[in-house]
């Protein structure tokens, strides 16, 4: 999805100033560089600096901090820690080509990634994958 981050967070900077939030938490990783450029440390950087600018409690001095405590863990790391705080990842599907009863396709970069980081962490994966 291009450039898609850029979107989430242009969002979620206009909702952090109207309720007066400083910190705005994103899930990117270190491991979807190479096809997402605004999943880089520069990107989150050169953002921050643009809230700053673009926002009236920037420019009256507040720093808004992008968050993002997964980057660089491994996706098994990530499985392992979500594992640890609870999280079903029945409910969550990685893929970016899910039918539309919400089955993954297994094919894509992102289902490829997600299975990779199960079998790394010697986890089942649960999602539904399309037969
Ligand atoms: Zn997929």
């Amino acid at each position: 999805v291009p450039a898609r981050n850029t979107l989430l967070l242009s969002l979620a900077l206009g909702w952090a100033e109207i309720v007066g939030a400083a910190d705005i938490f994103l899930g990117v990783n270190a491991v979807d560089y190479s096809g997402y450029p605004d999943c880089r440390p520069e990107f989150i950087r050169t953002f921050e600096n643009l809230a700053r600018l673009a926002t009236k409690a920037g420019v009256e001095g507040s720093h808004f901090q992008i968050r993002a405590p997964l980057i660089d863990m491994s996706k098994a790391d990530i499985i392992r820690k979500g594992t640890e705080l609870g999280v079903d990842f029945a409910m969550t599907v990685s893929c970016y080509q899910a039918g539309p009863d919400g089955a993954a396709c297994g094919k894509c970069d992102s289902c490829r990634l997600r299975a990779a980081g199960f079998a790394a962490a010697h986890m089942p994966d649960p999602t539904r994958y399309a037969r």
